[in-house]
Order: C-alpha cells, then sequence, then structure tokens
C-alpha cells in the first residue's frame, strides 16, 4: 500500500492547480494546469489502501484505485498508467470530465477530504501520453468476424477498441465530420483540449480500427444493409434529442438550444468557417438549466465577452455538501461547482420561465420568470403574481435530452425503445434485433463519459461472446448498474 501513515501524516487534501480566471476567460485553453509531480504522490500517499476498497465500486470502470494510488507514490508511473489503462481506455478523457464518483465513495472521506483520485488518474494518463507509454495494442489474431459501430462518442470509441484488441475487424460509422461524439463537439475545450482525442483516433487506426466520418446511418447507410453487411452491429448513437421549452415566444430571434451554441463555438476553434455562429459577445446571457451544459454555457459566455451571465433553474438550490440522507458511500445529488461557476455569471434557483418577451424586430429582448411552487400533488409550476421581467438578448436551453433519435432505427430496423426514450435492451445490451448492441446514452439515457466508456467495454465483451462463443474481455457493468444508492 502507500505510505501507512500517509493519510495522518497529510490530512490536507490538494487539488490540480488552475490557471487565474481573468487569464483563462481570454481563452479556449485548460483551465487546471499539470500538478507539480511531488504533490500528487504525498496525496496518493493518502491511500489507505483499505480492505474493502469502496473506490472501486463507486467507479462504474472498477479502476483499480489503491494499486495505481500505491505505485505514484512510489514513483512508478509506467506501472501505474499499465495498471490503468486495465480498466480505462481513455484515463485522461475522464481524468479530466469525470464528477469522480469514486472520491465519494473513499473510505476517507467518511471523516477527512477524499484522497484525490481524479488527480492521480489525470497525473498518471497525462505522464503515459507524454513519456510514451501508450502505444497501439495489435490483435494477436484476426477472428474474420466483422462489426460496424455507429456513433464515436466514448462508448463507441470504446467498444471499438475492445473489439479491435479481441481481433474482430471494425469500422465506427460516424456523422460528424470529426471524430469523438461529446468529447469532440458537446465539451468544451477548456474543459478538454481536443488533441486528446486525435491521439486516441490515431492509436486505434494503427490498431486497425477504420472511421468513416461524415456518414449517417440511416439516410447514408440504411440500417438494416449495414445488419446485414456486418457480423453485428453496435449503435452508440448518444442521447442527442434536446429537450424544448414549448411557451409563448418560442420561435422568437436569439433563443437556441444549448448543443447549437457549444458546437458552433468548438467548430469556431476547432478552425472551421461557421457562418452567422452564435455568439455571446456584449449580450445578455440567460441560461435555462443547472446542469452539466448549462455549466459548459456559462464558461463559453465568459469567453465569448458576454455583457452578463445568468442562469435560471426551476427547481431548489441543491446542496454543496453531502446531505444526512444520502451518506457515505453513496453518491449524492449536490450542486457541483464547476470551474465555470467560479468565473463569474449569476444563479437564480426555484425560477419558471413563462413566456419569452420580443422586440419590434423579432428577436427576443426578456423573460417573465415566476417563483417555481411546489404543488400538494407533488407537481410544480409558476407561482401567481410572482412574475417579474428579466432582460436578456441571447438565451440558451440546456434543459437535458429526452433520448435516442429514433426515426430510422425504428423504420428500418423495427428497434424497440423504452417508456424513457432510450434503445431497449437486455442485460448483454442486445437489443430487440438479433446481433445488434446498443451502448452509452443512446441506451442507458444521457449520462457520464465515465459510463459511456464503462458500457462500451461490458458490450464489447457481450459482442465477442456473441461472435465467439465465450470472451475473455471485460464486462465492468451492467446496463441496469447505477452509482449507489439506497433504493
Ligand atoms: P455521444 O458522445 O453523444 O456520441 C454519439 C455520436 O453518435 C455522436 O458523435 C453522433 O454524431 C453520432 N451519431 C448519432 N446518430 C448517428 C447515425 N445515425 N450515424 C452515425 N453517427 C451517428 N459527461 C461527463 O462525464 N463529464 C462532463 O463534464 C460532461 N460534460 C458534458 C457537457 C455537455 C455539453 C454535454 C451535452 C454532455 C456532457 N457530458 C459530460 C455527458 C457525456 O458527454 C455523455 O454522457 C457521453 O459523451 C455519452 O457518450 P456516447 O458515446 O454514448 O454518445
Amino acid at each position: 500500500m502507500a505510505d501507512p501513515r500517509g493519510f495522518l501524516k497529510h490530512p490536507q487534501r490538494q487539488d490540480r492547480p488552475s490557471r487565474p480566471v481573468p487569464v483563462r476567460i481570454m481563452d479556449f485553453h485548460e483551465v487546471y494546469e499539470r500538478q507539480e509531480k511531488g504533490a500528487t504522490q504525498t496525496q496518493a500517499s493518502r491511500c489507505m489502501d483499505c480492505g474493502i476498497p469502496f473506490c472501486h465500486t463507486g467507479c462504474p470502470l472498477g479502476n483499480l484505485i489503491p494499486e495505481w494510488n500505491d505505485l505514484v507514490w512510489r514513483d512508478q508511473w509506467e506501472e501505474a498508467s499499465a495498471r490503468l489503462h486495465m480498466t480505462n481506455n481513455f484515463p485522461e478523457f475522464t481524468g479530466r470530465v469525470c464528477p469522480a464518483p469514486c472520491e465519494t465513495s473513499c473510505v476517507l472521506g467518511i471523516n477527512q477530504p477524499a484522497v484525490t483520485i481524479k488527480q492521480s488518474e489525470v497525473e498518471i494518463a497525462d505522464t503515459a501520453l507524454q513519456s510514451g507509454y501508450v502505444e497501439p495494442v495489435l490483435p494477436s489474431r484476426l477472428t474474420g468476424k466483422t462489426v460496424a459501430v455507429v456513433g464515436s462518442g466514448p462508448a463507441g470509441l470504446a467498444a471499438a477498441q475492445q473489439l479491435t484488441r479481441a481481433g474482430h475487424t471494425v469500422a465506427v460509422y460516424e456523422r460528424d465530420d470529426r471524430i469523438g461524439g461529446l468529447l469532440r463537439y458537446g465539451i468544451p475545450d477548456f474543459k478538454m483540449e481536443k488533441h486528446l482525442v486525435d491521439f486516441r483516433v490515431e492509436q486505434m487506426e494503427a490498431e486497425g480500427t477504420r472511421f468513416y466520418p461524415s456518414t449517417e446511418v440511416g439516410p447514408d447507410i440504411a440500417w438494416d444493409a449495414l445488419r446485414e453487411s456486418y457480423d453485428a452491429v453496435v449503435v452508440a448513437t448518444g442521447a442527442l434529442v434536446p429537450r424544448d421549452l414549448a411557451i409563448p415566444g418560442r420561435s422568437l430571434g436569439g433563443i437556441h438550444f444549448a448543443m447549437e451554441y457549444l458546437v458552433q463555438s468548438n467548430r469556431a476553434l476547432a478552425g472551421d468557417d461557421v457562418p452567422d455562429q452564435i455568439h455571446a459577445e456584449g449580450k445578455h446571457v440567460v441560461i435555462l438549466g443547472g446542469g452539466d451544459t448549462g455549466a459548459d454555457c456559462i464558461g463559453t459566455a465568459h469567453r465569448h465577452g458576454a455583457a452578463s451571465v445568468t442562469t435560471l433553474a426551476i427547481g431548489k438550490e441543491l446542496p454543496r455538501e453531502r446531505p444526512e440522507h444520502e451518506p457515505w458511500p453513496m453518491d449524492p445529488r449536490i450542486f457541483e461547482v464547476s470551474s465555470a461557476h467560479q468565473e463569474g455569471g449569476d444563479v437564480k434557483w426555484l425560477a419558471s420561465t413563462v413566456e419569452f418577451l420580443g422586440d419590434e424586430n423579432g428577436g427576443v429582448r426578456a423573460l417573465r420568470v415566476a417563483d417555481t411552487e411546489y404543488r400538494e400533488d407533488g407537481s410544480r409550476g409558476p407561482k401567481p403574481g410572482t412574475e417579474k421581467e428579466i432582460p436578456a438578448d441571447l438565451i440558451l436551453l440546456a434543459l437535458g435530452f429526452t433520448g435516442a433519435e429514433q426515426e430510422t432505427l425504428d423504420s428500418q430496423l423495427g428497434m424497440e425503445f423504452t417508456s424513457r426514450g432510450a434503445v431497449d435492451r437486455g442485460q448483454d445490451y442486445q437489443t430487440n434485433v438479433e446481433g445488434v448492441f446498443t451502448v452509452g446514452d443512446a441506451g442507458r439515457g444521457a449520462s457520464l463519459v465515465v459510463w459511456a466508456i464503462a458500457e462500451g467495454r461490458a458490450a464489447a465483451a457481450k459482442v465477442d461472446e456473441f461472435l465467439e462463443g465465450s470472451t475473455r474481455l471485460p464486462a465492468p457493468v451492467k446496463p441496469t448498474d447505477r452509482a449507489i444508492s439506497l433504493s
């Protein structure tokens, strides 16, 4: 184990340093900087290597956290990288963007600040990339079986890499012009720069995975034709249908889904020409929705030079600390203070938007907002008599996602969906169509990168078993697994 007295000698937690706010909002480079190695090692030494490492179950990937904390403390970075890559294909992604459910289940967290597990992960991953420890892993034999993976987000990439390494011939189809899914065109660069995605695509190409960007399955290649051409198909198309707000004034100019705004910003940063880009410069920006997507809009709007940024959340303010009814080691529902929240902007809780108000040119000028009231029947809605106007000239709807895009999957393949809009599947990730599997947000509903990778790995094992009769690939999670909860 790491230093047996480490958690006693170093009771303080030290997180990754971040660039000062006034500096970092001048550009889109990553907010967080590398931590000095000695500091990461000291932090890793706080890991107690507990008898039952609850962090393993907190992490959907089952990361071997105490083992790599020990190796970091011992300055054995290459071994730590090998141990980390045993359970996670892309630790530099999760090390940057994961909300770290492992840390909320860390045993040290019962009465001290939890071990900085995410910090160890990202430092191991970055050291590995910098030192050339990460190389293509070629399959030892080819099976002659073919698999089409549709969608190149973290779920599709993880499934494709596992299946390629198992010896199958894998083609990834992606409708966007670049590979990466929401890692590429949702998550802003200030959280994760895109050269990291490029590196993994190059690694996977060298391993034998083939990529077909700008190809939309459905219109470009029919789903049933794809199924006939390949021995198995993996649907990793995400849950990209945005939730709308059908209230008066919705059709006014200046009201956009958050993803339209974020995708355009990502494209512009990648050097693309984006005509009529939705831009926040000099505008009063109001974001509806207080989640991850909303936070990414806050950070982007500040970097665009917005005049003001206000977030309206319909619900009650979430606690900042773990509430009593969600004790350790549960993953509590708390307000995640992201780097974007530290950069400014106002958040109004219990704010129900009832109408968008326009100007004489058909553009939005304000929102009419009421306090949210919780009613006896459990519903909630605007409280009469509390309405007020909030000026706005750019409104971004970050209200979540209602599920997977269904149209061509249904018409061309007869795919079945759950009442929550996800692709229906069994415990083996297989859909109602034989040989067609589904992973990540498409099957789970909008979730997290860590779940997408974990599901990609697990589904790859089931596809391998389907094709070969048995598998040696690991399957860290089942489709029904959730974060640790009392229910
Ligand atoms: P996606 O990443 O959505 O990828 C699906 C891909 O399929 C897309 O590229 C799409 O173009 C492609 N596709 C769809 N249909 C077709 C078709 N018919 N043919 C070909 N291609 C198709 N999670 C975190 O853990 N941390 C964060 O900080 C975080 N921030 C987020 C910020 C934003 C703005 C959003 C929207 C999400 C965020 N998430 C975050 C969630 C996370 O990004 C997703 O859970 C994860 O990307 C899901 O991976 P996926 O592979 O299932 O799907």
